[in-house]
């Protein structure tokens, strides 16, 4: 710790101290004792050049075939392209990223491509149970829905949660009778259901394996806004074939979604189970805290050395504005726009 300091404080370092210092580092380093703190010190690179806004956003990270049919790799493309384009034009016109989090997983959740609201996943018991969050990087409020089952969109009621309650998160009964009393859209369970989501369902029971369907699709969206604030926000339907019951790391603060004005704003994808156990939202945003490493150093670090290979990944948004989407999975279906005219969607590399 007190090395970190010395080294991001020069000034701090008159001369006759610095031979004693510098003989002090040698130590440290060649013991190996400090390349965890290695990489901080003052930063000079673009990483510090301040965007005016940037946005992030993921429809699930996994194994997405490149033989994918041509029309469903271009409906998910024109999806995440609308999506990106609702989030840009809110920021630009100084809107919150709390608010840009919102719609654009609002839009997401209502259309069918994604395991999210509208063409989520089914249970084993054939039924959908919904889980969200959103949080707030000024005050690290936050808000989560787990396992709901008649709210169109989850998203809204997340962030009700967050504004409107003393809680944090709210799950299956609770949340469907906190909703009762909010005016967020209701559903029967079955407005939820697609064909394609039930041949996934079929699959996985003859298999007799909890899938995360033929791709995740969950999504997620980390934004900046003009004000500097972060926001981060995920929405799904979960895994094909999971217990009733079951939350995943979508709804849990700090595993699925994490966002501190201080580091990064953060939204993952993946087995969840392994997300909640490496609190992996979390972990990314204090790594910059602690260490002073980039976004991207930290968000490798996680993905990479704390997750197993083909766990998914996270996209991430900092307080610089940086963009970085990091994943061990084939493929993630991802956007990014930026003050500086960077506008994108993908899914490979
Ligand atoms: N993380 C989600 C879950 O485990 C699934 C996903 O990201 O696709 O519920």
């Amino acid at each position: 710790m007190k090395t970190t300091i010395i080294m991001n404080n020069p000034d701090t370092i008159n001369s006759l101290q610095i031979p004693s210092v510098m003989i002090f580092l040698a130590l440290l380093f060649s013991t190996g004792l400090i390349t965890a703190c290695a990489y901080p010190g003052p930063r000079t690179d673009e990483s510090l050049q301040q965007k005016e806004y940037a946005i992030a956003l993921h429809g699930g990270a996994g194994v997405i075939s490149r033989n994918i049919e041509p029309e469903v790799r271009d409906g998910y493309l024109a999806s995440l392209e609308e999506a990106l384009k609702i989030g840009r034009d809110l920021l630009v016109d100084g809107r919150s990223s709390l608010d840009a989090v919102e719609e654009v997983i609002r839009y997401l959740e209502n259309d069918e491509w994604f395991n999210a609201g509208k063409g989520s996943v089914f249970t084993s018991e054939g039924k959908h149970e919904l889980d969200a969050s959103i949080m707030d990087g000024r005050d690290l409020n936050a808000g989560a829905v787990a396992g709901v089952r008649t709210v169109k969109n989850p998203i809204t009621l997340a962030r009700k949660v967050m504004e409107e309650s003393r809680h944090v998160m709210f799950a299956s009964d609770g949340a469907e009778r906190f909703a009762d009393g909010t005016d967020v859209e209701r559903v029967d369970n079955r407005y939820f259901s697609t064909d394609r989501r039930r041949k996934q369902l079929e699959q996985a029971r003859e298999q007799a394996a909890v899938i995360l369907g033929h791709n995740y699709s969950t999504v997620g969206v980390a934004a900046l806004d003009r004000d500097g604030n972060l926001a981060a926000g995920t929405s799904t339907g979960g895994m094909t074939n999971k217990k009733p019951g079951r939350v995943g790391d979508s709804p849990v603060i700090a595993a699925g979604t994490y966002a501190d004005n201080n580091s990064c704003a953060v939204s993952a994808t993946g087995h969840g189970e392994k997300f909640i156990r490496n609190a992996v939202a979390y972990q990314v945003c204090a790594i910059m805290e602690y260490s002073g490493a980039t976004l991207e150093e930290a968000a490798r670090i996680v993905i990479h050395d704390k997750l197993n290979e083909g766990d998914g990944g996270i996209i991430a948004v900092d307080k610089y504005g940086n963009i970085v989407f990091e994943y061990s999975s084939p493929g993630m279906f991802r956007a990014a726009a930026n003050s500086e005219g960077r506008f994108e969607t993908a899914i490979w590399e």
